[in-house]
């Protein structure tokens, strides 16, 4: 048999693939996740097939969509007798470990499995001095979350069987929000970040969905994701302490009142006087803490990169560095995920692995993070079972081109209308050319839901003409045929993988 390579699998949660410098927005630089890009390949068309942290993991570990997995909303833990890739390597001959955001459930039932070493923050996990659960026992490690999973990572491959191929899942808790970023990081970005085109969106000519929701940048951060407080006595903290953090919503000025805001690490005064003068504070103030905490992940990366160089790993290593969604960074005016809208349904994915795949290429078929799986399985040479309905991403990564890659990305948001965003549920396809949204509008009680029975709606969008998807063409006449002819893929798509249609 051949040697079975080595696999870095590298998570981020909520980093959107904008904000990656090779993939070319130019709003920060990321030198050392773009040596992933320059010495292996790009994918441009990676979808998330649940725009959430729970299900996109499980996702990622059975290599099945979540009606299948069962792990459809925040708040339905993963069962972990179900078989995943970890066990499939286990017992294929690798030695395995996860370390970081687990995010699929707490205790016998729901932690780590098929893991021979895993150290998992709890929930959501902090930034700093963060609580780990590492195999069952409580442990609370001081400093800042990014740096402990490196280190705990590199201090597991370096005690690692150097006779045995290895599979690290290295999950970083950042840049998820709140964006607390290292304090050595907090003067980064000093200039202004250009806003999005389409950051004061109206919303029309679209499906209801996108101006119900609550993930406006404009109105619903809060005092904790900017990292402010009120002075003391202001309305919103009341009697407490100046440094009293909130996850409430910071209120927008009206024409009678000043706000005033506090940096809550520097004591530095902010006064509003209008919503317009505190929209650009707000945009600014949350896409550079995003950004800083993201200097961190690109050094945790650089570490990870330069250990294997320097005990002669890399050329047996297939190195991979991802997100667990996409992420809205002003466009439409929001932060957060949830939609099948391209900045939260694509997902960053690069890939190296000197043997196989070129350097500097960039693949524009679709992927899916329920390929992840086989792909591992292929390039560890065991069989991918039948119950994963991922295909593995191997022959793209050996070429990128290749011509016969049919794929659809199939996606489907379950959590109807939670309490915090107020996302409408949906499912649809994305295609090469178009994007079919069905806002079927129901939360079958699932955990997390709000019960729903909205008007159903139907979005088309043009990729190739509207790439922002501003403009819903799902009822123009000249778009018939090609509906019909989407209407009928995703029916089969539907059909392929087992999930039920709504009507
Ligand atoms: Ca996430």
């Amino acid at each position: 048999m051949k040697k079975q390579p080595n696999i870095l699998f590298i998570m981020a949660d909520d980093h959107a693939s904008k904000a990656i410098s090779s993939y070319g927005c130019g709003i920060n630089h990321t030198p050392n996740i773009d040596r992933i890009a320059n010495e292996g390949m790009r994918f441009d068309h990676c979808y998330v097939t649940n725009s959430i942290c729970t299900p996109s993991r499980a996702a990622i570990l059975t290599g099945t969509y979540n009606h299948v997995n069962a792990v459809t909303t925040l708040e339905t833990p993963m069962n972990n007798r179900l078989p995943n890739v970890a066990k499939h390597l286990k017992t294929g001959g690798y030695q395995t470990a996860i370390i970081g955001k687990w995010h699929l459930g707490e205790g016998s039932a729901y932690e780590p499995s098929g893991f021979d070493f895993w150290s998992v923050l709890p929930g959501q996990g902090d930034y700093f001095d963060p609580l780990f659960i590492e195999m069952g026992e409580e442990l609370v490690e001081a400093g800042y979350v990014t740096d402990i999973i490196t280190d705990k990572s590199i201090n597991w491959l370096s005690q690692a069987d150097k006779q045995k191929p290895f599979f690290l899942m290295c999950h970083h808790k950042a840049p998820h929000r709140e964006w607390e970023p290292h304090p050595k990081n907090r003067s980064l970005f000093a200039d202004d970040v250009v806003v999005p085109s389409t950051f004061d969106d109206d919303y029309k000519n679209r499906a209801r969905a996108a101006a119900e929701a609550k993930m406006r940048i404009k109105d619903d951060l809060t005092y904790d994701d900017l990292g402010l407080v009120q002075p003391e006595g202001g309305a919103e903290i009341g009697e407490k302490s100046r440094l009293f953090s909130s996850k409430r919503k910071i209120p927008n000025p009206d024409d009678t009142s000043e706000l005033c805001l506090i940096d809550k690490d520097t004591g530095e005064n902010f006064k509003f006087n209008s919503r317009e003068e505190l929209s650009q504070f707000k945009y600014q103030r949350y896409i550079k803490r995003y950004l800083r905490t993201i200097a961190s992940i690109d050094e945790s990366v650089g570490r990870l990169l330069d250990f294997l160089d320097t005990h002669n790993l890399t050329k047996d290593t297939l190195v991979i560095y991802t997100s667990d969604q996409g992420f809205f960074l002003g466009e439409h005016g929001w932060f957060d995920k949830r939609f099948m809208y391209e900045e939260s349904l694509q997902m960053p994915f690069l890939a190296k692995f000197p043997s196989e795949v070129p350097a500097g290429s960039i693949c524009s078929q679709i992927a899916c993070n329920v390929d992840f799986a086989p792909t591992f399985l292929d390039f560890a040479g065991l069989t991918i079972p039948s119950y994963m309905q991922g295909e593995s991403l191997r022959p793209l990564l050996n070429q990128a081109d290749i011509q016969n890659w049919q794929q659809v990305a199939y996606h489907r948001y379950w959590m109807h209308r939670d309490p915090d965003h107020n996302a409408y549920s949906h499912y649809g396809i994305r295609t090469q050319k178009y994007k079919l949204i069905y806002w079927y509008n129901e939360g079958f009680d699932l955990p997390g839901t709000n019960h729903g029975g909205e008007d159903k709606e139907w979005e088309l969008f043009d990729c190739e003409n509207d790439p922002l998807e501003l403009f819903n063409v799902f009822n123009e006449p000249n778009y018939h045929q090609i509906i019909l002819q989407l209407i009928q893929i995703l029916e089969e798509k539907m059909l392929e993988i087992g999930d039920e249609p709504v009507h």
